[in-house]
Formats: C-alpha cells, sequence, structure tokens
C-alpha cells in the first residue's frame, strides 16, 4: 500500500483489448463500501435498541396466558403495566427519532429550507417545554438577542433546540444550571446550551453524533435517550450550512455551540411587525 492507498478499497477489473492487450481499471469504491458499514450498523444498531423493549412487553404479554392468570391477581398488574406503557413510550420515541433523521438524510441540504423564523420566540417556547420537563430541578438563564432571526426550516431548527436543551438536563443533576444564549458573533449567529452537568470524556467527543454512540449507556437509557439526538442535531445542522462546536469537561460541564453562517442570518429593524410579542 502506497500513500495514496492506504485505507481505500480499490475494485479492480482487467478487460481483454485488442491484441493481446489488458485494460486495467481501477477504481476507488471506498465511499461506498463506508455507507454501505454505515447504513449495516445503523440497521443492526436500531434492530438491537428495538428488541430490548419488546423482550420487557413480551415477558409481560406471557403472564396474561391464560394458564399464567390465575397466579397473577389483577392486583398485581399495576406495576408491569407502567412498565409496559414505558417500554411502549421508549419504542415510540426510538422510531420517531429514526424516521425524522431519515427524513432529514432524505432532503435536498438547504434547498427548502428559507423561511424567516422568529428564533427568540422559538426558544422561549422550547426553553418552557424542557423547564417543564426539569420539574424545577434546575436553574434556566437565557441570554436572547430579541431582533435576531433566521432564515432555515422551524421544524429542523426546532429538533436542534429542544435536543441540545433536553439533553443538558438531562445529563445535569438537580441544583445544575443551564445557560443558553443566542446572538450574533461577527458576521455568524450562534446559539449554545452550556450546562454544568457530568461532562464528557475526550475521547468520546469526536464520535457524539454518531447514531446511537453513547457515552454512557446506562445513564443515556435511564434518561430517555435513543442515541439519536446528536445525529438528528448534526443533520439539521448541516441541511443549514451551520457548525457544532462541543466544549466540555467531566466532572464540570459542557457547550454546544451551534454556528449560523452570515447568509441565513436576518436582524430585524424596530418596524419589522414578526418580532412583536
Ligand atoms: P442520547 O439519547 O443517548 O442522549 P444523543 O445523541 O443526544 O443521545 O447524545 C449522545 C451521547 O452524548 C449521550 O448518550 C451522552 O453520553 C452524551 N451527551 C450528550 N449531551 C450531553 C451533555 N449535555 N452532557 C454530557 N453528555 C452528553
Amino acid at each position: 500500500p502506497s500513500p495514496l492507498t492506504r485505507d481505500r478499497t480499490l475494485s479492480l477489473q482487467i478487460i481483454p483489448y485488442g491484441n493481446n492487450q489488458r485494460l486495467l481499471i481501477v477504481r476507488d469504491v471506498s465511499e461506498i463500501k463506508r455507507l454501505e458499514t454505515a447504513r449495516r450498523d445503523f440497521v443492526s444498531n436500531a434492530s438491537h435498541e428495538l428488541r430490548t423493549p419488546l423482550t420487557v412487553l413480551r415477558g409481560y404479554l406471557d403472564m396474561l396466558e391464560p394458564e399464567a392468570q390465575g397466579k397473577n391477581p389483577l392486583s398485581e398488574w399495576r406495576a408491569p403495566l407502567m412498565e409496559m406503557k414505558n417500554q411502549t413510550v421508549r419504542m415510540e420515541s426510538l422510531v420517531n427519532d429514526m424516521l425524522k433523521l431519515a427524513r432529514l438524510e432524505a432532503h435536498a441540504h438547504g434547498q427548502t429550507l428559507q423561511d424567516l423564523l422568529d428564533v427568540p420566540s422559538l426558544l422561549r417556547r422550547v426553553i418552557d417545554e424542557v423547564k417543564a420537563m426539569s420539574q424545577g430541578n434546575h436553574t434556566f438563564e437565557a441570554r436572547i438577542q430579541p431582533d435576531l432571526c433566521l432564515l432555515g426550516g422551524e421544524t429542523e431548527v426546532l429538533s436542534i433546540f429542544t435536543n441540545l436543551v433536553s439533553n443538558a438536563v438531562r445529563y445535569t443533576a438537580p441544583g445544575g444550571v443551564i445557560r443558553v444564549s443566542w446572538e450574533r458573533d461577527g458576521e455568524q449567529a450562534r446559539f449554545a446550551v452550556a450546562d454544568t452537568g457530568i461532562g464528557i470524556a475526550a475521547k468520546d467527543l469526536p464520535r457524539l453524533t454518531e447514531r446511537f454512540y453513547r457515552a454512557d449507556v446506562g445513564r443515556s437509557r435511564a434518561s430517555g435517550g435513543t442515541g439519536l439526538g446528536l445525529s438528528i442535531v448534526k443533520h439539521a445542522l448541516e441541511s443549514h450550512q451551520a457548525q457544532l462546536q462541543i466544549d466540555s469537561e467531566l466532572g464540570v460541564g459542557s457547550t454546544f455551540s451551534c454556528y449560523f453562517p452570515g447568509e441565513r442570518v436576518r436582524v430585524l429593524t424596530e418596524a419589522a411587525p414578526v418580532m412583536q410579542k
């Protein structure tokens, strides 16, 4: 292997040609190979994720078999029914996230994502929802530039905000602080979520946006994570030509920053009615 062919998959084809000659066709199929592996991994991970809640459901449903019923009076059913509901909710979130991801990937990048979005009010909505989820366990601070809007897709931008803010809550112990900001940064606009949570080890950072990659599997599952949130964020950002930056320190906290390019940033004048609340 030369530096040119190292880590590459080549396909070679020899075709008889003219008088005793051979034509050698060399094709670089590394990208096709990489996509094939990614697809196979996704199907295998997704099946595995769905199998766990299905096994639990199946176990409880077996208890409903006529011969088992006598041994389990109705009063003993409350806990199993709750657990069956939890597992169903988990499968539902997983399937919803998988559909979101598939839709984002199918989208022609950025073409239709040109609506003028009132980001400050979208953000207030997201913060209110996540605050409810945190049940008063966290302190929220928001620094939002009120006239800063974005050309983009509402569904995609909401996915970015919701996933990052709810991750901050899920990976921060009660009593922690979640800081959300939306501000101009030079020509760009920066959306950031900083938490005082568990943090992420340096070795995990590069792989965090891979589908189903988790730094802490047990904690992610227990907190209702599907393992797809950051992949969704990554794809939604790509469809806005935006960049993700993650800064984190174990035990101290994490900051997720999203940079939207200047072409998508709009600062409204006072006369523009869209910002009136
Ligand atoms: P999950 O559903 O598991 O949260 P994500 O794709 O949203 O999936 O995140 C991937 C992994 O990144 C998580 O399992 C967790 O280990 C880590 N992570 C994400 N956000 C944070 C955060 N704010 N603080 C610490 N770890 C985080």
